[in-house]
């Protein structure tokens, strides 16, 4: 089969690989009918992440087919068609009773970073009846590829860590395609505000048709007087951080009502400043978190029901044998205005 395989720091290649098999009773292995790339793969092949080895197949995100199931996954038979989770857990441990499937001590993400991953044909997926989920009949596969990571990771680490209310106000910092997830489904709880930052005058205007209600060009260093301008002074009640780079947290340091969150999404390969000399006194909460995908089936209903559209976050179409091409279209987001592109396999 052929697969998208990370060689080296800065090295990459779509090669030929020998179709996964069952290797404990609890795998399934599933065809992949769509996949996508995410910007933590960038990071990958950056060398952000030493804990993912040269000879991986990269990819945590996709739908696809069920090929086959080992003999003790109970939920899952061949052909059903199946959302692959970025997160993979055995729903067994301590932390998975608890919810945070993202800490699994048998999963957590390991797909596409210490296993193999889903830019291929086929791909192993471990305790299959925990780290996958059925796709109603009818369901728009572009958009249920969306539900892998960018839209739990968005409202789990974003909106629900940032306690969004109704009539609250939110800054999103980063208009990429997790911004935007969040800003997607922050409007669950109808927020009175959105602002979005960015450095790029395409993100914004997509974001502005995503129900972002002002948005701030942050190319000129100025986007916290802008917004404390826009909000009489006060600041937000919720900032989300979308990008991973301690200017963006310092944007959210300094956007903070008092009483409000800081809830963190990116990730971060730098140390940050934490202002304490201003912050000890103001009342706010700073979060941190891996998705859990505690939330995928609650968002998959309303993907089906179109309360949400994600297919909005989806700018380039590929086929696999031109994921060599997509890398690069994603990767130079700004000249391509990429969002999220769809690999068909
Ligand atoms: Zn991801
Ligand atoms: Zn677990």
């Amino acid at each position: 089969m052929k697969a998208l395989v990370y060689l080296a720091p800065g090295k990459k290649n779509l090669e030929d690989r020998p179709i996964p098999e069952i290797t404990s009773p609890m795998d399934a292995i599933v065809k992949v009918t769509k996949t996508t790339i995410c910007g933590t793969d960038l990071h990958i092949l950056k060398g952000d992440v030493p804990t993912c080895e040269p000879g991986r197949i990269l990819g945590h995100e996709g739908v696809g087919i069920i090929d086959k199931v080992g003999s003790g996954v109970t939920e899952f038979k061949p052909g059903d068609h199946v959302l692959i989770s970025c997160i993979t857990a055995d729903g067994k441990c301590e932390y998975c009773r608890k919810g945070m499937y993202s800490h699994c001590i048998n999963g957590g993400w390991i797909l596409g970073h210490k296993i193999d991953g889903t830019q291929a044909e086929y791909v192993r997926i471990p305790y299959a009846d925990t780290s996958l989920y059925k796709i109603p009949a009818g369901a728009d596969e572009d958009a249920i590829v969306m539900l892998s990571d960018i839209l739990p990771t968005g409202f789990e680490c974003g909106v629900l860590n940032g306690k969004v209310q109704p009539g609250s106000t939110v800054a999103i910092v980063g208009s990429g395609p997790i911004g935007l997830a969040a800003l997607l489904t922050a409007q669950f709880y109808s927020p009175s505000e959105i602002i979005m930052i960015d450095l790029d005058d395409n993100r914004l205007a997509v974001a502005k048709k995503f129900g972002a209600t002002a948005t701030i060009n942050s190319s000129d260093g100025k986007a916290p007087e802008k917004l404390m301008k826009m909000t009489n002074g006060r600041g937000v009640d919720t900032a989300i951080e979308a990008v991973g780079i301690p200017a963006t947290f310092n944007i959210c340091e300094d956007i903070v009502a008092p009483g409000g969150t800081i809830a963190n999404i990116g990730v971060h390969g730098t140390k940050v400043d934490l202002h304490l000399e201003r912050s000890w006194s103001q009342n706010i909460s700073i979060t941190t978190r891996l998705v859990d995908t505690f939330a995928t089936p609650m968002l998959l209903k309303t993907v089906v029901s179109k309360k949400i559209n994600p297919n909005l976050l989806i700018s380039h179409h590929f086929k696999l044998d031109t994921i060599l091409e997509a890398y690069e279209t994603f990767g130079q987001a700004a000249k391509t205005k990429a969002l999220k592109v769809i690999i068909d396999v």
